[in-house]
């Protein structure tokens, strides 16, 4: 086990996050203003209405800002040996009442024959959480995730293949950038933070997808990190497509 500091900048290249934030806040506040100023004046009837509007827009924001502040904590990783498959089947715990109000059948198939990884368990989970989560979102109708698990030459490779809605050929390629969501209540991080994870793992991400069809999320861990050493660690290569 080794504790390392992970300098924030070394994570995020700030000025490209700096304009994207300015404007994914700025919006809902552009809102917020607009229903105060018409607040006073509403009917009656309408006013619970926009207390609500401005209500879900200061949620909004809350996400937002959530979410950046678990992006941006400088955090000591802690690499320790642990078997992915044990990780999974906890993370497939922890999401099994959202999948079933979502009716979305969870179907893990596990070689597990050799998944020992030298990780930081938490933010694996992490990541395993965000891509499970925009799964079961991208099945509103129900479906299935499968969630395989196999060794790899000198690797585990976890995949998530949902039955979902798909992602378009122009949006794939910016899936994973600041901000970019198709979703209402979407940040636009998760994938961000989850590549940033990999990076520091020395994995990466790769997605593939049907429109229509489907969603397959393949993420590749080495069972080894190959030298401690954060600079290496930051400069291995991460391939989100
Ligand atoms: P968020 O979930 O807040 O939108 P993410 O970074 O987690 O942010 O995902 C970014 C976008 O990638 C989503 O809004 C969605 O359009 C797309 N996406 C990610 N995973 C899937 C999936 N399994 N199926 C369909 N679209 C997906
Ligand atoms: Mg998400």
């Amino acid at each position: 086990t080794q504790d390392l500091l992970i300098n924030s900048e070394k994570l995020l290249a700030v000025g490209e996050l700096a304009a994207g934030v300015a404007h994914e806040i700025r919006n809902p506040l552009t809102s917020i203003a607009g229903f105060v100023h018409i607040l006073p004046s509403a009917p009656l009837e309408k006013q619970s209405l926009y207390a609500q509007f401005i209500k879900g827009e200061i949620e909004r924001i809350d996400r937002i800002v959530s979410e950046l502040l678990t992006l941006s904590k400088p955090r000591v990783m802690k690499y320790a040996p642990a078997r992915l498959d044990a990780v999974l089947v906890e993370v497939i715990y922890l999401l099994e009442a959202q999948a079933h109000l979502n009716t979305v059948q969870l179907v893990p198939q596990f070689d597990a024959s050799a998944s020992e990884v030298m990780c930081d368990e938490n933010q694996l989970k992490q990541v395993f959480i965000n891509v499970m989560k925009n799964a079961i979102e991208a099945m509103p109708n129900g479906g299935g995730l499968t969630i395989g698990l196999r060794p790899t030459d000198g690797a585990v490779e976890v995949s998530f293949r949902d039955t979902g809605q798909g992602i378009a050929e122009d949006q794939l390629k910016r899936i994973g950038s600041p901000f970019f969501t198709t979703k209402e209540t979407g940040t636009g991080l998760g994938l961000l933070a989850s590549k940033r994870i990999l990076e520091n793992h020395q994995g990466f991400m790769e997605i593939t997808s049907q429109p229509g069809e489907g969603t397959t999320v393949t993420i590749t861990i080495p069972l080894r990190l190959s030298t401690i050493d954060q600079r290496v660690c930051s400069a291995s290569a991460t391939n989100i497509n």
